[in-house]
Order: structure tokens, then sequence, then C-alpha cells
């Protein structure tokens, strides 16, 4: 039997229910399918388990995109404050920890249970561990075959995210939705990710392992001033997630560590107290002794002070402070937290997130060409492109 529905959206995460509280709260009758057994499962994995669900500075800027305007109308249809309004309405308590990113105090089931109180208000109906076999277009509409029916509905939304993190149920499907209907896609790559390091490197890197530092990671002109973490596999930790969604193969980064302390100066004045301290031991005041101890053996440097003029010490400093290396690699969509590229933003309405090649289809979230930094902004993204879609679908 086929059923008749306004609205069907594909992928229960957070762009989709987002969209199907929205269109659900202005009438439309909305199932939204998914093929995992339970709702936002990477909200509920998000921020270490308490969601950083926004950020309060969120702008295009933050944004990678091959059309960098495209998603400033959705953003500014649906702010941080928009979802911070709704947060506190359910009571949710949250904190501000660092650059204006917005974590639950408590879990981030909250956030799953507030998407779905929202979405049993409205009556959206939530069709879960529910594969899509087949959509063909019919002549008002779209036809969707799923593993329990046959669907009917005007508008459908492709809400299934990208390809990371497959272990949790990522799929391509949305990039073969796109393909079927003719629509361009901007080359997918693994974002937000670990990047890894050439054997040799790593092996002179692997004592570090776990230790984390202030750093500034720079490409181009791009920078980005986080903590850094050395891992068994090559380099973590938020300032590596933030700079490797810019990095390609092949590209050279360069690291500064502790970038507002002077090691000139502390060197110099080791030096001058006592000429016969090592210049390892001198660093160790200030860096992890493993990592002093990196530096010092990397330049071959690890001598008595007073054997160091002044330009070697500076030459010692460069190492710390303007270490240029070419990482080997990411660790790919396995641990990725985001996927780069995705739908072609030309081919979309950029204030209703509907297709302009085919009328009733609406794309949002992750799928599409629109990646946020760290932080909070990736969220924004999916609450803001899903109540855009969700106000018109
Ligand atoms: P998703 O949340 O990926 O949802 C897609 C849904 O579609 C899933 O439920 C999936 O099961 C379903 N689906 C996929 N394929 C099919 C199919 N073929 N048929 C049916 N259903 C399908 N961002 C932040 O802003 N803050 C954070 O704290 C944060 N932490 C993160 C931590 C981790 C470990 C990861 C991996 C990501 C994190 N992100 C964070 C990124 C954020 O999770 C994503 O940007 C966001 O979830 C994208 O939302 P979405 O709705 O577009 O896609």
């Amino acid at each position: 039997m086929t059923e008749k529905k306004d609205v069907v959206i594909i992928g229960a995460g957070a762009a989709g229910m987002m969209c199907a509280i929205r269109a659900a709260q202005r009438g439309r009758s909305v199932v939204l399918i998914d093929h995992a057994k339970s709702a936002g499962d990477k909200i509920r994995i998000s921020g270490g388990g308490r969601c950083n669900f926004t950020n309060i500075h969120a702008t295009a800027k933050n944004y990678l995109s091959d059309n960098p305007h495209f998603c400033k109308s959705a953003l500014a249809r649906f702010t941080p404050q928009d979802f911070i309004a709704m947060v506190n309405q359910y009571g949710i308590d949250w904190h501000e920890k660092t650059l204006g990113q917005l974590f639950c105090d408590n879990s981030a089931k909250d956030i799953i249970n507030m998407l779905r109180t929202e979405m049993q208000q409205a009556n959206v109906r939530l069709d879960l561990n529910t594969t899509v076999s087949d959509i063909s277009k019919t002549t008002d509409g779209f036809a969707i075959t799923t593993s329990y029916d046959k669907i009917e509905a005007s508008s459908l939304v492709i809400a299934t995210g990208g390809k990371s993190i497959p272990k949790m149920g990522a799929t391509g499907f949305a990039y073969q939705v796109a393909n079927q209907f003719g629509h361009s896609l901007i080359e997918t790559r693994p974002g937000l990710v670990p990047l890894t390091l050439e054997p040799n490197l790593l092996e002179q890197l692997s004592p570090l392992s776990g230790i984390a530092v202030d750093a500034e990671l720079r490409h181009g002109k791009t920078r980005f001033r986080e903590a850094l973490l050395f891992t068994h596999r090559g380099m973590s930790g938020p300032a590596i997630l933030q700079i490797s969604s810019y990095w390609r193969e092949g590209d050279e980064v360069t690291l500064t560590v502790e970038p507002d302390f002077d090691f000139l100066a502390l060197l110099k004045n080791a030096r001058k107290m006592n000429g016969k301290q090592s210049a390892q031991t001198a660093l160790a005041e200030k860096l992890p002794r493993r990592l002093a101890q990196f530096f010092t053996e990397k330049t071959q440097l690890n001598k008595p002070l007073a054997d160091l003029s002044d330009k070697v010490l500076a030459n010692l400093v460069a190492a710390i402070q303007d270490w240029h290396f070419k990482p080997a690699g990411s660790e790919g969509y396995r641990t990725a937290e985001v996927t780069l590229g995705g739908i072609n933003t030309n081919e979309l309405d950029s204030k209703t997130m509907e297709s302009k090649k085919v009328q009733g289809l609406y794309f949002i979230g992750e799928c599409v060409d629109v990646t946020g930094w760290l932080g909070g902004y990736n969220f924004q993204w999916a609450w803001a492109s899903g109540h855009s879609a969700g106000q018109i679908a």
C-alpha cells in the first residue's frame, strides 16, 4: 500500500530532526527515516558526550565551502541565540567552555531528548531501523520505497550526513541521491581529523605520545592557536584538527610551540646564570622534559649553554617556534569528525536548501559542501540548514 505524506526526510541526525520539527510545526505531515536504531547518534557522542551544540561567534567565516557566501542566509535565519533559546526553554544547563563553544553541563542526551520531544509534540513520525531501497520522481513529488512500505511525498529532504565514521552508520547515500538527480559534487575528503607523520619523524616523536602543548599551526594564511597533542600515530588535538581541514596531501604546515613564550630570553638568561647548564635542562623549565629533549636532539644542540652563541640559540628557538614539516596523511574517515566537500551549493537555493534542478528536493546538514571549524559550528550549520528547509518543505 502506498502512503501519502507531505514531507519525507531521510536521516534523523541533527539537521534531519530540526527540519522535521519545523516542517511539522507548520502542519505538514512528516516522516523521518533512519537506518540506525536510534536518532541523533552523532549528537550523543559529540563533544565528549556533552555536545558542543553551538558557537556564539558563528559566522560564514568559520565555514569552508567552494562558495563561502552560501551559508550566510541560513545562518542568519537561525542563529546560535535561536538554538540557545530552545535549550533554555527545556531547562538544559550549559556552559561556555572556551572560544564561544557551548556545551551541556550534564549530557548530550539532553539535546536528543529535547529534539525528540519537539518531534513528538509536532507529530513527526520517526521510522527507525528503516532502509530506503528506491527513490523515484512522480509527477508531483517523489515515491520512496523503504524496507517497510512505499511513501509518496511532495517534498523529499536528504539529511544523511557525510562519510565520517562509517562504523556509526555513515554512508555516501546523499551523494548517490545527488547523482541520481543530476547534481554535481565537490570532491569529498576527511576534515577535523588527526594527521599522521612519516615513519622517521614518527619514531623520533614516539616518546612524546600523550604530551599536549599550547601551539599555533599555520597553513598558508590560515592559522589556529589551540592545544596540540602528540599521539602514537602522529598529531591530534584541536589545533591539528582545525588545520587538517585546510591541509592537502603534500602540503607543509608550520608549528609554533608556546607562541607567547620568549625561549631566546629564557636560554640567554640561563646561559648568563649558569653556562654549564645544558640547553635541554634550560628548556625543560618551560617545556615537558621529553619535548625539550626532542628539540635539542633534533638540532644536535644538547650542549652546555656557554658553548652556544646567540645565533645558535636562535636556531634552536626556530626549531621550537618555526617548525616546518609535511604530515604524511590523515587518519581518514575512520576518525574524521566531518566530511569536507559534498553537494555543490551552486545548485541549491541558499534560503531554502531546495535543489535548483528538481523541485521539492532538499539537501541539508553535513552532506552539503559547507563544513565548519571545530567548536560547535557544525551543529549550528545542521540546525540552521534544517530550519531553513523545514520552513518551506
Ligand atoms: P548526521 O548527524 O551524520 O546524521 C545523519 C543521519 O543519517 C544518521 O542518523 C545516519 O544514521 C542516517 N543515515 C546515513 N545514511 C543513511 C541511509 N542510507 N539511510 C537512512 N539513514 C541514513 N559538531 C559540533 O558542532 N559539535 C561537536 O561537539 C561535535 N562533536 C563531534 C564528535 C564526533 C566524534 C563526530 C564524529 C562529529 C562531531 N561533530 C560535532 C560534527 C557533527 O556531529 C556533524 O557535523 C553533524 O552531526 C552533522 O549532522 P547531520 O544531521 O548533517 O548528519
